[in-house]
């Protein structure tokens, strides 16, 4: 399992993510964004629309660098 932020996966907050898979990761940020950022939304839509790959080239490279932790179960 690993650990990256909503800032860090090119959204507005700190809030922590985190998943077992990069497409894990991909779908719970997405998931995050929709309830908590409309406006990031758009972009990440707009950007997506211009080129599909762009997004998963830029944050995927830091998920790949991230150490696995061991789940907490606080
Ligand atoms: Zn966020």
């Amino acid at each position: 399992m690993k650990k990256m932020t909503c800032r860090e996966l090119g959204g507005p907050c700190e809030e922590e993510l985190q998943a077992d898979t990069w497409d894990e990761m991909v779908s719970t940020m997405t998931d995050h964004v929709m309830l908590t950022h409309p406006e990031t939304t758009a972009e990440m839509e707009k950007m997506h629309e211009e080129d599909p790959l762009k997004w998963g080239r830029e944050h995927k490279p830091l998920w790949d660098s991230k150490k696995e932790e061991s789940p907490d179960f606080l």
